[in-house]
């Protein structure tokens, strides 16, 4: 079921996604080559922790997952597409990170992703980003009022297939209000003009994830959270809280 949020309520969400939108800031101010991903994991703790914000990722645990997430960002690094645990990696030269990060606030959850380079970026990295990027912006101005969820998921693929990119065919975006999962998902590729109408007063997680290489292939790493690209290749990750209103889209995880 898709929940329709009160005015009130999504001026409530907006603080829990200015929480996360601050401390995904944090954490990019604060990676660089040398620092660990666990030391980007406590910046993005104490961000919470400042703002009174619960993390909706630490000790999440769905049906995929052996064990609880331990951690309040996730880190994923290269190949790593998306949910890669924080460790004591420490961050080289050209790496190309993904970070996803959470907030509780109020009742209200929010949810948010960028991914950036450290030290000297490669060209095709910095191609990937941007790409993902526009993906985000596409997938967000096609969340509008009367059209169909099929239309924010052709709007983001249309921009990774035209650019030769992988997208992982299981994930995507989703509902989000009180919990940070809820109905529906929210593909990153589909056709337009299908499935759920939008109205105001819904709220989508909108992420799309790419890969250079085109086949969009992905396993799941011995730890058992982590998804890495099948043939090595790299990948990014954007991700906004998006309310649909009637006065168009609301971005609500913006620092
Ligand atoms: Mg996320
Ligand atoms: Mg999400």
């Amino acid at each position: 079921m898709v929940e329709i949020k009160s005015d009130a309520s999504l001026d409530a969400m907006r603080a829990a996604g200015r929480v996360v939108g601050e401390a995904l800031a944090a954490v990019r101010r604060a990676a660089d080559v040398r620092v660990s991903l666990r030391e980007l994991d406590e910046v993005a703790r104490e961000v919470l922790r400042e703002a009174g914000a619960d993390s909706p990722f630490l000790n999440y645990r769905p049906s995929f997952a052996d064990t609880p997430f331990p951690a309040v960002i996730c880190a994923s690094v290269n190949d790593a597409i998306v949910h890669g645990i924080p460790t004591d990696y420490r961050l080289r030269d050209g790496d190309l990170v993904s970070i996803d990060c959470g907030a509780l606030l109020g009742g209200w959850a929010g949810d948010a992703a960028v991914s950036f380079t450290v030290g000297t970026p490669r060209p095709a990295d910095l191609a990937l980003i941007e790409t993902t990027e526009r993906a985000l912006a596409a997938g967000i101005a096609a969340a509008v009022v009367g059209a169909r969820l099929g239309d924010i998921s052709h709007a983001i693929g249309s921009v990774g297939r035209a650019a030769g990119y992988g997208i992982p065919a299981d994930f995507g975006g989703h509902g989000i209000g009180r919990r940070m999962h809820e109905d529906p998902h929210l593909p990153n590729d589909g056709r337009p003009g299908r499935g759920m109408r939008l109205q105001h007063g819904m709220v989508l997680a909108i992420e799309p994830m790419f890969l250079a290489g085109g086949r969009g292939d992905y396993d799941t790493a011995p730890d058992g959270w982590t998804l890495v690209t099948t043939d090595g290749s790299r990948a990014a990750h954007a991700e906004h809280t998006v309310a649909i209103t009637d006065e168009g889209p609301r971005i609500l995880t913006l620092p």
